[in-house]
C-alpha cells in the first residue's frame, strides 16, 4: 500500500514539476497507473475512470498516459497485436509472465536477473541500457478451465 502511495506521489510530483495541472481527472488516472493491478490497457483504465468521470474520453486517458510515459513514470508493454499494457507501479524494465489465453500479466521476482544482465554485458561487450524479458504461458486459472 505504501508502495502504491509512493508511486502516486512520485508521478503527481513529476507532473507538477514539469508544469502540468493536477486535475481530479488526472489524479484518478495516476491513481490507477500507480497501482497498475494486472497491467491495465488504456481501455481498461478508461473503463475504471468512467465510473467516477463518465464524460472522460478514451483519447484523454490515452493523452495522459503518453504524457506520464514521456516523464519516464510508466512502462509500456507493447505487443505485436497492438494491445499495449501499462505498468506505472514499476516504471523500470523488469520481466513479465503473460498468459496467452486471458492475457493476464504478472511480475515475477527473479533473483537471477542481475547476474543475467551482467552475463549478457560480459559476453557481448555491450553496455546494456534496457531489456525486455517476457515469459509466455498459460495461467493456473486458464489451466483449470481447460476442458
Ligand atoms: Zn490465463
Ligand atoms: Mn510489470
Amino acid at each position: 500500500m505504501s508502495d502504491r502511495n509512493t508511486r502516486f506521489e512520485t508521478i503527481i510530483g513529476k507532473l507538477r514539476d514539469n508544469g502540468h495541472k493536477i486535475t481530479p481527472q488526472r489524479m484518478a488516472i495516476v491513481r490507477i497507473l500507480a497501482e497498475s493491478l494486472g497491467h491495465p490497457s488504456v481501455e481498461e483504465i478508461h473503463e475504471q475512470i468512467r465510473q467516477d468521470f463518465p464524460t472522460m474520453s478514451l483519447a484523454t486517458v490515452y493523452r495522459n498516459i503518453v504524457l506520464i510515459k514521456s516523464l519516464g513514470e510508466v512502462l509500456e508493454l507493447g505487443f505485436p497485436d497492438g494491445s499495449n499494457r501499462y505498468d506505472g507501479n514499476k516504471p523500470f524494465p523488469h520481466p513479465h509472465v503473460i498468459c496467452i489465453r486471458c492475457k493476464k500479466i504478472v511480475d515475477p521476482d527473479l533473483d537471477s536477473l542481475d547476474s543475467m544482465k551482467k552475463e549478457v554485458a560480459e559476453e557481448t561487450d555491450f553496455k546494456i541500457l534496457n531489456h525486455r524479458l517476457d515469459f509466455f504461458g498459460i495461467c493456473s486459472n486458464c489451466m483449470a478451465e481447460k476442458v
